[in-house]
């Protein structure tokens, strides 16, 4: 079904205006519901024939859906935007680590074993990898997917025939959502009824968009509901292609049959280079889930850090939590520093200040996620707001020096600033992070 514009979905609403939804009329409900901002479950009221109608026009023309395992989930779909500043993006798509079950138990563990234990903390946001893809390559199929669950507990995907997924699902805690791969236009019904009875996602591969189209409905008509697109494409210009295809169709056409996650295979493309290269493009272009063959702390990095560059809300800044902070646990003749909550801002001085060793209090002030400068420009940041955040954390309390230290950019409050604490000595520190450490030891 095309989308609905605003007015007809309000044409099928109550138009009571009661506002149980709250949105002060039905119009306004009607319009967010048409931007596919809000559910329909919002509004109580709707009859049961319009209900049917708006929710397959309302829902999200990507199908979202999770991988879950143990607690961990892979998420993915519910995109609706095909740029990211046009909304954002939601689905972070999951790097997965690929072993073959030709590979000996310890040459399992021996790869998934650092990729499982992989976390680092970027601005307060945990960057680990997603989950691990077992693919029948000859082997146990069994024995080698439950190597990989006695490791890690991550989401799986499992790539074979269907006896030999059978048997690798004989081995997993049912409780668990797993990916299958691949439903083609061959094994289609036997996949099918496979992933039904495991309450599986199922991967289906296509060399074209038309046959994609095809599998897809006859899968759909199978009852399968989470489906992944496979594009048998692995190279450069075959996945951009097919990955932009696919999403362009989903959410410029609302065209159901394509309105699914995708994974996409760099681990296929050959080298390790390449490889990473290609997973960056599938993070940029739509994939959901990105399955490689190698696994670095230095590439994972890059992959996970670009990732949350273009799957952070462009309106939302990456805000932490306004407060006194302690950074190598400062006494009370420690200084005070002065920073926003912009988390890139609050992590350079937080960095700096402990590789510098000198003990100090850090007074993340509520700038509604902006950066210092900019902060000051809007307003959020100068001395009145200073001066009360410093009263409400009850910093006073925890420091004799009183000393208080605002960043260099900011260095035109320092008057306005000792008006509003007039028990305080203030200082004006430099104007870039990198160089508090000599600031610290050599001016406070
Ligand atoms: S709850 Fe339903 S009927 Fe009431 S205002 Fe919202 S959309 Fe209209």
């Amino acid at each position: 079904m095309a989308a609905l514009s605003g007015i007809q979905i309000y044409k099928m609403l109550p138009q009571t205006n009661c506002k149980d939804c709250d949105f002060p009329t039905c119009l306004a409900f009607a319009m967010k519901l048409a931007a596919k901002q809000v559910e329909l479950s919002l509004c109580p009221h709707v009859s049961e024939e319009s209900e049917a109608k708006l929710s397959e026009a309302s829902a999200p023309p990507v199908r979202p859906f999770a991988l879950k395992s143990n607690g961990y989930e892979a998420k993915a779909g519910n995109e609706i935007v095909l740029f990211r500043h046009e909304k954002t993006f939601y689905s972070r798509p999951g790097l997965f680590l690929r072993v073959y079950d030709s590979q000996s138990a310890e040459e399992i563990k021996a790869k998934i074993t650092p990729a499982d234990e992989y976390m680092v903390d970027y601005v307060g946001i945990e960057l680990e990898m997603g989950g691990f893809v077992v693919q029948a390559n000859g082997g146990d199929f069994a024995k080698a997917v439950s190597t990989v669950r006695g490791i890690s507990h991550r989401p799986l995907i499992l790539v074979g025939g269907v006896d030999e997924l059978k048997a690798g699902l004989a081995t997993l805690n049912g409780d668990e959502k797993v990916m299958l791969a691949h439903a083609t236009a061959e094994n289609w019904e036997a996949m099918a009824t496979l992933a039904k009875e495991h309450d599986a996602a199922l991967a289906i591969e296509a060399d074209s968009v038309d046959e994609m189209v095809a599998l897809s409905e006859k899968v759909q008509g199978a009852g399968v509901k989470d489906l992944v697109l496979s594009p048998t494409q692995r190279g450069f210009n075959g996945t951009l292609t097919a990955n932009t295809t696919a999403r362009r169709m989903a959410i410029k056409k609302n065209f159901r049959a394509l309105g699914f996650p995708i994974i996409n295979f760099p681990g296929d493309v050959g080298s390790a280079s390449r490889e990473a290269t290609l997973a960056a493009q599938a993070i940029g272009k739509y994939s959901g889930f990105i399955v490689l063959d190698n696994f670095s702390p230095e590439v994972a990095y890059a992959l996970l850090v670009l990732r949350e560059n273009i799957y952070t809300d462009p309106q939302k800044p990456i805000q932490v939590t306004p407060g006194i902070y302690e950074v190598n646990d400062p006494g009370p003749d420690a200084p005070v520093l002065v920073t926003t909550n912009f988390s890139i801002t609050y992590f350079s001085v937080a960095n700096e200040v402990e590789s510098s060793g000198s003990p100090s209090w850090l007074l993340v002030t509520d700038a509604e996620g902006m950066s210092v400068l900019t902060a000051w420009a809007a307003g959020k940041f100068d001395a009145e707001i200073i001066a009360k955040q410093v009263k409400q954390f009850n910093v006073a309390d925890k420091v004799d020096s009183m000393k208080i230290v605002l960043p260099g950019h900011t260095a035109v409050l320092s008057g306005e600033l000792e008006e509003e604490l007039p028990d305080w000595k203030v200082m004006v520190g430099p104007r870039e992070a990198v160089d508090l450490p000599a600031f610290l030891k050599t001016a406070v």
